[in-house]
């Protein structure tokens, strides 16, 4: 999963890429409206969130721009306590969810991690797919009752999967939700990763799809 943190204050810009990232996300920053609103529009992120006071352009023209260009990730605003009309200007642009500064880092986690599995149409924060489960709040991953050791870019790539169960996914997409804008994207890496996980989950829900992608599927249903 790729995220956006768009955030003027440093420090604060910080602490929630690296609270983010030790999440196990993948996150792209901007530190004002311009910058954050490109990276929106032209990026293909999974949630972004938003600061709403943000030099050059506003945090709620910033969102404005994307939903009027069909831009639909899910967006968490990040609002000053007490300005309620801020909140109001915040969900009438597009916003799904808010938390009001100052805020304790775990209830933004909670409420990214709520906002990702929402948008795929999941009801818990754990994912299923035959034997295997994936807990997004833990970063766990079981099989068959037994855990499963992955790294971070294992887990990125399960996780994004699991979330997108049964549906075919390019490579080209995966790239792009699992590496950041800075990184030297190469889709062929993407299949050796793909057997690794493979080999670590050692049972068969990760499915190659000749000519167009991968699938996580029940075993049974294997395309
Ligand atoms: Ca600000």
């Amino acid at each position: 999963m790729r995220l956006l943190v768009v955030e003027d204050d440093p420090d604060l810009n910080r602490q929630l890429v690296t609270a983010l990232q030790d999440s196990g996300y993948v996150v792209d920053s901007a530190k004002d409206g311009e910058e954050g609103h490109y990276l929106g529009d032209t990026e293909p992120y999974d949630a972004v969130v938003l600061d709403l006071g943000l030099p050059v352009i506003d945090g709620v023209s910033v969102l404005e721009k994307w939903r009027r260009a069909g831009r639909k990730m899910p967006v968490l605003i990040l609002t000053a306590r007490d300005r309620w009309s801020d909140k109001v200007a915040g969900f009438d642009a597009g916003a799904d969810d808010y938390v009001a500064k100052p805020f304790h880092m775990e209830e933004v986690l909670a409420r990214v991690r709520a906002l990702l599995r929402r948008s795929a149409g999941h009801a818990t924060s754990e994912l299923t797919c035959g034997p295997v489960s994936l807990d997004t709040k833990s970063a766990r991953v079981v099989v068959n009752g037994m855990a499963v050791k992955l790294t971070s870019l294992e887990f990125r790539l399960l996780a994004y999967l699991m979330h997108h169960k049964g549906k075919v996914i390019s490579r080209t997409e995966l790239v792009e939700h699992l590496y950041d804008q800075d990184f030297d994207r190469d889709s062929n890496t993407v299949e050796v990763f793909v057997g690794r996980l493979r080999k670590k989950l050692g049972v068969d829900v990760l499915h190659t799809i000749r000519g167009m992608g991968y699938c996580v599927a029940e075993p049974d249903n294997a395309a």
